[in-house]
């Protein structure tokens, strides 16, 4: 739904190659959502480089939770799905209306980078942990079921045991369904490139091990309270390893990054169709 980014974050190399944000207009994306609604879509899964500064660069005044109502009113439309929700930039009249919609699936990918105020300072990333963690908060409020998966670095320079032990309890509390961890890397022609303080790189790997195994406990832990609840799932395709059975997902999971369920005995299964099912076993969590 846009491309380009005009945040600076100071590690990242995305503003300088794909140039500053640009929305695509609601009837561009209309018209591609009517092409694959033609065709048997049912999710819409919304991208952008910060999808909640949509229509910031349009005339007539319209934002990422006007643009789902009116992807909502296509025929065809079950599911939209919305990616790469910028901290920053998700107020709470943005996140109320948008999760009014009820074609809004209860889900939320929000990448916050870090929890340490002074580690998101030198990220550049305009967001603050009270606000984050508000963030949180009033999206479970709104339905205390949603999906949530966020991104994290560590070992960005500067990060101290203090600030590496606020993300581990942070991530601990906070139970993420799905959460992605990168390690910092020094990027050509950024800020952070030229940052002192860096922090050895043996320390990083242990780091980010063991935040993955905090966000694996965390995450099966979520994906073990599905079981036996029964869900409206999505049949994507054929399993990749059981030509007997297919892969679908239920709204917490986003495709191909967030895990599916295997479906193996239903009667006149076939990929686009809804189902409801109940949950008989979780292999392990995706992240
Ligand atoms: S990390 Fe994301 S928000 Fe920050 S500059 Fe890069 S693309 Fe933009």
């Amino acid at each position: 739904m846009s491309d380009g980014c005009d945040n600076r974050c100071s590690y990242c190399t995305i503003p300088m190659i794909r140039g500053p944000y640009r929305s695509i207009s609601p009837a561009k994306v209309l018209k591609e959502v009517e092409y694959l609604t033609a065709g048997g879509v049912k999710e819409i899964v919304l991208v952008a480089q910060d999808s909640c500064l949509y229509g910031k660069d349009l005339d007539g005044n319209v934002d990422l939770a006007d643009l789902c109502r009116l992807i909502a009113r296509v025929d065809g439309v079950e599911w939209i799905r919305v990616m790469y929700a910028h901290p920053a930039h998700l107020s709470d009249d943005l996140m109320d209306r948008l999760f009014a919609i009820d074609k809004v699936c209860r889900y939320l990918d929000m990448p916050i980078q870090h929890i340490s105020g002074k580690i998101l300072k030198k990220m550049r990333r305009h967001s603050k942990p009270d606000r984050i963690k508000q963030i949180i908060k009033r999206l479970r409020n709104i339905d205390k079921s949603i999906s949530l998966r966020t991104t994290l670095m560590v070992g960005f320079p500067g990060e101290t045991d203090d600030d590496y032990k606020k993300l581990l309890d942070f991530v601990e509390q906070t139970e993420f369904d799905y959460l992605g961890a990168f390690c910092f890397s020094p990027e050509e022609k950024t800020e952070a490139r030229d940052f002192s303080e860096v922090v050895d790189s043996q320390l990083i790997d242990e780091r980010f091990e063991l935040l993955i195994d905090v966000a694996e406990r965390v995450a099966s832990r979520r994906a073990m309270m599905q079981i036996g609840k029964k869900q409206k799932l999505l049949v994507d395709w054929l399993s990749a390893d059981d030509s007997a059975c297919y892969e679908a997902r239920s709204y917490r999971q986003a495709p191909e990054i967030d895990g599916y369920y295997k479906i193996c005995n239903g009667p006149n299964i076939h990929p686009g169709m809804f189902i409801e099912a109940v949950i008989k076993d979780i292999d392990r969590a995706e992240l």
